[in-house]
């Protein structure tokens, strides 16, 4: 090929892209700005595998003007409850969610907006093998949000520090 077909090559794959990227869903849930590379802990977070039954397009680092590269996930006929927004906040808290129906946006919000406290209940496990939330029931598994990059969580019944790896295993 000359130097002009394979421009032109070029040309294509880069529109079928960005066509794949902005197809619009009519009804469903957009997660934008995600940081890169943290889409997939996301679809662990809203327990979405391979028995999904919904569609879903996921775009890992993308261009993205403000971020340099970022992710994307689109649910088509998916909402996302206020728990499942306060555990992507966890990871990803400068996320954008937008809720469209019949193809418009009808609610757009940064998750930083929320306000979220940072207290989380019934979210995380204690890894401390001997914490009393891992054997009385009910005990609370309550934990402080302390930083954030990297993340560091506080168990509010043993005082056990957890960092963001052994967070990850349980998202
Ligand atoms: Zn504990």
């Amino acid at each position: 090929m000359d130097e002009d077909g394979n421009h032109q090559f070029n040309a294509k794959v880069i529109n079928m892209e960005k066509q794949m990227l902005v197809t619009k869903i009519d009804n469903g849930t957009v997660i934008d700005k995600i940081p890169a590379g943290k889409a997939l802990q996301i679809l662990r977070i809203l327990k979405i595998y391979d028995t999904v039954e919904f569609t879903i397009a996921v775009a890992i680092r993308v261009d993205s003007r403000s971020l340099g590269t970022k992710d994307i996930v689109k649910m088509k006929d998916r909402q996302l409850s206020e728990d499942e927004l306060k555990k992507i906040w966890l990871i990803a808290p400068n996320a954008k969610i937008s809720r469209i129906e019949g193809y418009e946006v009808r609610e757009q919000f940064m998750l930083q907006e929320r306000q979220f406290n940072n207290k989380f209940t019934g979210v995380l496990t204690c890894n401390n093998p001997t914490c009393a939330t891992n054997h009385r029931e009910p005990v609370d598994k309550e934990f402080l949000l302390m930083q954030r990059d990297p993340i560091l969580v506080r168990c509010l019944y043993c005082d056990r520090v957890m960092l963001e790896s052994n967070i990850r295993e349980q998202l």
